[in-house]
């Protein structure tokens, strides 16, 4: 009898396993040979409704395991360094643990794993950073930025990523705005051009290809996102996540031209902004998401939301969470960055789906266009990390590339107390040079915020060279080089300096964290300025995010440089301070002269700038002038 039984249990387990191997079964959405259409298709009716609303679902990294990414189905999630100072390997374990937690569920459905790369792949320690936005706009050239993208989209996929909360398309309209780094210029038109950054993420869509239809190509390329859509950049007084009051010619001029291109471009998904436009919350907002973005623009990507976005419907945020879910997925939210709270998430969807509140069609339509774009990025073929990528990260090949960028970002706003004594570009022979103030040594201030944490930090933070590495590398052997971060007079009359370098600026912050109403340098920046331009000649570099106030104290200055967030590379700086290459850069944003002028941009009827938009004076290489 026992024995009988054991049998009977046997042949259970072994029609339970042949139930479930389904190996040598043949999965249309599995086949790479089937068209997108057909393999969406096949898969959505194989889903259940747990498994639809796990898809929309993004989970925070610090949270997820693969188990409970398996449990829920969990669709995306935002990832963060495995530890500090990771190595690209780690990157890539994280990455492909989470991975094969998405491997295992029943339909073995790829995640989609992001990241905020928004000036190189800035999380990563060791990574090449680029000049955050302000400066790639003074640069005017998109090529450079599309060459940026592809830079950054190897590095990403050096860790094993596949999608970048990049890039932000925000036109800023006001510098108190603490995110006005992130925004290439307060003239759409630039923004517009550097848009190019996302066909360097993505790839360059081919001409036979679906008009204005997400595009990635292959796995040297990530999935990019334009954000936050929109009118981010425009709310009153640059208060970060706040209302912008235009009316609808104004936004669709100022705010949305450069989400036409993104969508021409092939941006695979948009992220939605926390800010309100007229007082109406973006992430509520059906015209703007549903009938705008996706039926007028046709825009066929995943719209995800900001993080915690949807919980800040109401006010105070959540305080009714289930409303919250319902405003925000009704509107045409695909993808929630929940990022911590799924499972309250996950249960108040389903209840609203269940009780008919929202129509399955809205969920499907969310489906849709997320397995779309993790067919479009080749996730379900290749959804583990290359680790033929890892030597990308941090290149020299990019880092060189990131100099460039340093190099055109530069922009010169004075040079000389008069014009026919220009103090620029400084002789590399000198008997002794002074470097000075708090960002002339400093990495983590030169990347500013969004770099290895979320607001950046102060100090030796990543790989990179400062500036005054870059000088002493740039200088003649026999030039002495004296740094003092903020000298007193006694010093600066004692040491018969040549000249001065004098670097100060903003120390790094990010999102509303920068909101600033007075927009001042960090102290004891004015008072370095004002000591050491009384007693030496001296060019002054400005480290910071955006224009900051400067009148009261150009009149000391011999020179001044901004040199907006230049990121890891330093040379730059110093390439063009001596002469080895010219200034170029143009402002791509109006220098106020008070902050109570602002806002003020280009076009204002009130327009009396210190520095006009589009002001940069040049010099001649030493080169050509040596051959003049
Ligand atoms: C920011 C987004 C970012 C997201 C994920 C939010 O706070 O507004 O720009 O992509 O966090 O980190």
């Amino acid at each position: 009898m026992a024995n009988l039984l054991a049998i009977l249990c046997l042949i259970l387990v072994l029609l339970c396993t042949w139930a479930n191997d389904t190996r040598g079964q043949y999965f249309k959405y599995k086949d790479p040979k089937q068209s997108l259409p057909a393999r969406i298709k096949d898969l959505m009716q194989r889903m259940t409704l747990e498994e639809k609303i796990g898809q929309m679902t993004q989970i925070d990294a610090t949270i997820a395991s693969p188990e409970i990414i398996k449990t829920y189905n969990i669709g995306g999630v935002l990832i963060s360094p495995p530890a500090r100072m990771a190595s690209a390997e780690a990157w890539m374990n994280m990455a492909d643990a989470f991975q094969n937690g998405s491997l295992s569920t029943r339909l073995g459905i790829p995640i989609i794993i992001g990241t905020d790369a928004i000036h190189g792949h800035n999380n990563a320690y060791g990574a090449t950073i680029f000049p955050h936005n302000v400066g790639l706009g003074a640069t005017r050239d998109p090529q450079l930025v599309k060459r940026i993208g592809a830079a950054t989209a190897l590095e990403i996929r050096a860790t094993g990523i596949p999608y970048t909360f990049a890039p932000c398309v925000a036109v800023c309209r006001d510098p108190r705005w603490g995110r006005c780094f992130e925004s290439y210029s307060e003239d759409h038109k630039i923004v517009q051009a550097m848009t190019e950054i996302i066909p360097g993420l993505q790839g360059e869509v081919p001409s036979n290809y679906l008009r204005r239809f997400p595009y990635v190509n292959g796995r040297t390329k990530v999935a990019g996102c334009a954000k936050h859509f929109v009118g981010d950049g425009g709310t009153i007084n640059g208060i970060d996540e706040f209302n912008t009051i235009i009316d609808w010619n104004g936004l669709q001029n100022i705010h949305m031209s450069a989400y036409l291109d993104s969508i021409r471009k092939g941006v695979a998904t948009v992220m939605v902004s926390y800010s309100s436009w007229n007082g109406r919350k973006m992430h509520a907002n059906h015209d703007l998401i549903t009938g705008y973005l996706k039926r007028r623009l046709k825009f066929k990507g995943f719209v995800i939301s900001d993080s915690e976005g949807i919980d800040r419907i109401t006010f105070p945020p959540r305080v009714n969470y289930t409303y919250s879910v319902q405003a925000a997925i009704h509107a045409g939210i695909d993808m929630v960055m929940v990022p911590y709270t799924y499972v309250e998430f996950i249960d108040a969807l389903t209840s609203l789906v269940k009780k008919n509140v929202i129509p399955m069609s809205r969920i499907n339509d969310a489906v849709e266009r997320i397995l779309r774009i993790k067919f479009i990025l080749g996730l379900f073929e290749y959804p583990i990390a290359d680790r033929s990528l890892v030597n990308q990260l941090g290149s020299q090949e990019h880092r060189e590339l990131s100099r460039e960028a340093v190099r055109k970002s530069l922009v010169l706003l004075k040079n000389g107390k008069n014009s026919d004594e220009p103090l620029l570009p400084l002789p590399k022979k000198a008997h002794r040079i002074l470097v000075a103030g708090s960002h002339a040594d400093n990495i983590g201030n030169q990347c500013g915020g969004w770099t290895i944490e979320w607001h950046g930090r102060s100090g030796n933070i990543t790989i990179g060279t400062t500036i005054l590495t870059a000088v002493k590398n740039t200088t003649d052997p026999d030039t002495e080089i004296v740094y003092c971060e903020n000298p007193d007079s006694e010093f600066l009359k004692s040491n018969n300096f040549s000249y001065a370098i004098v670097v100060v600026g903003e120390l790094p912050y990010s999102e509303y964290f920068g909101d600033s109403m007075d927009l001042k340098i960090a102290d004891p920046g004015y008072s370095t300025i004002n000591s050491v331009c009384e007693s030496v000649k001296c060019v002054v570099v400005v480290i910071s995010g955006r224009p900051v106030v400067l009148e009261p104290y150009l009149e000391k200055m011999h020179a001044l440089v901004a040199a907006w967030l230049p990121g890891t590379e330093g040379q730059g700086v110093a390439d063009v301070l001596f002469g080895d290459y010219g200034f170029t850069g143009k402002l791509a944003r109006t220098w106020f002269r008070t902050v109570d002028q602002l806002p003020m941009n280009v076009g204002d009827p009130h327009y009396d700038p210190l520095f006009p938009f589009g002001y940069g004076l040049t010099t001649t290489p030493r080169e050509l002038i040596a051959a003049q």
